[in-house]
């Protein structure tokens, strides 16, 4: 069982691809309302980890817990359906769709097209069923993300910094109860960084509950309150920005990148 206030459990998590162990054993947790990052050299298992808890690859052994309930082997519409989203890259045929119409069809694809059927609005929080509301909820989505005067530009056109940010925007369409993000600032420009990195501090001030998973060390640094470092798929060290800069542990991993 997982205790209130923490909605995400890893426990002793493995993932093995043929004769590579990807993650090796790593456990952490993620407290409600924070903006958690998880960071590690090249290699470290970092979004083998992320690909596990969102149900892209199923777990070799271990266990995930999203608050009470046990999500290993789920598949990923269904863990969205519980509140637990990640982003995903903007696919082929989104990109010949315009940003507004790619707001409108996020809550139908991660939430799967039965619930989106059948669920009635406000049956559970942040369910919305009704073309309208879902039209309402894109606008505003829209511009808490200042892309709304992007709203009728095809997906494909947008810079790469631009697509992060609707990549956001479509993530949060379900009002998920907590956000993965791999990368989220990798080939970014640094005006666009600075805007993506401020509506996480929004949203996280909100209530929402966040994983951030990074190479850039100083990003997770400057900007998470809980850090877990990941090396060779195993938890290294964990705590706050300060407690991570001081780690020799740390510190050797990352040279010997
Ligand atoms: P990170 O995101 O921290 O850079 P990854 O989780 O991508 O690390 O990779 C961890 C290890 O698992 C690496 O050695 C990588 O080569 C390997 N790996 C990742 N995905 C696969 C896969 N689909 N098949 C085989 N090996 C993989
Ligand atoms: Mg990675």
């Amino acid at each position: 069982e997982t205790p209130p206030g923490l909605p995400l459990r890893v426990n002793n998590l493995k993932k093995e691809f043929g004769g590579i162990t990807a993650v090796d054993g790593a456990s952490f947790q993620v407290e409600e309302g924070t903006l958690t990052g998880l960071i590690g050299p090249n290699g470290a298992g970092k979004s083998t980890t992320f690909n596990c808890i969102t149900g892209v690859h199923k777990a070799t052994s271990g266990h995930i817990h999203f608050k009470d309930e046990e999500i290993t082997g789920l598949e990923p519409y269904e863990i969205a359906q519980k509140g637990l989203v990640r982003t995903f890259q903007i696919a082929r045929e989104l990109e010949e769709m315009t940003v507004l119409e790619n707001l409108m069809l996020a809550p139908k694809n991660q939430r799967g097209e039965a619930i989106w059927r059948s669920v009635t609005p406000g049956a559970r929080r942040g369910v919305i069923a009704e073309e309208k509301d879902v039209r309402k909820r894109a606008w505003e989505t829209l511009e808490f993300f200042e892309i709304d005067h992007l709203a009728h530009e095809y997906a494909g056109g947008l810079s790469g910094g631009q697509r992060k940010l609707l990549e956001m925007a479509r993530a949060l369409m379900t009002d998920p109860e907590m956000v993965l993000l791999d990368e989220p600032l990798a080939g970014v420009n640094p005006t666009l960084e600075e805007k993506i990195l401020d509506r996480i501090h929004e949203l996280r001030e909100q209530g929402q509950t966040f994983l951030l998973v990074e190479h850039d060390m100083d990003v997770i640094m400057n900007n998470c309150e809980h850090i877990i470092v990941m090396h060779q798929g195993q938890v290294l060290a964990e705590g706050t920005a300060e407690d991570i800069r001081d780690n020799d542990q740390v510190i050797e991993a990352y040279l010997g990148e």
